[in-house]
């Protein structure tokens, strides 16, 4: 069996294939319902590509994703030292708590 991807990854695909206004009203209403934890950025722009395409502008869910994209990023863990979010390049250094640029002196 193929290896399942999160929602928030295959709805984008999912808004790009639709050919229906209805179609993508049915997906807008699910996105409205539900938790985006990333992948907002490309959500957004496959929205804004089928809406136009389609004809329906369904800007709530646009407003929905903007703002669920804040949330996620005020959510984010942070180097509590240079704030800045853990990422797989500058990631939490285990134990310090700090990222690595911090807990290692850096190279900025
Ligand atoms: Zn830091």
């Amino acid at each position: 069996m193929a290896e399942k991807s999160p929602f928030h990854i295959t709805i984008a695909g999912a808004i790009r294939r639709c050919e229906t206004k209805s179609e993508l009203r049915t997906l807008g209403e699910l996105i409205l319902m539900t938790k985006v934890p990333e992948n907002h950025d490309v959500i957004t722009t496959a929205w804004q590509e089928s809406s136009k395409r389609l004809g329906y502008s369904g800007e709530r869910v646009v407003a929905s994703l903007l703002n669920q994209k804040d949330e996620a990023e005020a959510e984010a863990p942070r180097c509590p030292k240079c704030k800045a979010k853990f990422t797989k390049q500058n990631p939490e250094t285990s134990g310090a708590g700090l990222c690595r640029e911090c807990h290692t002196g850096g190279a900025f």
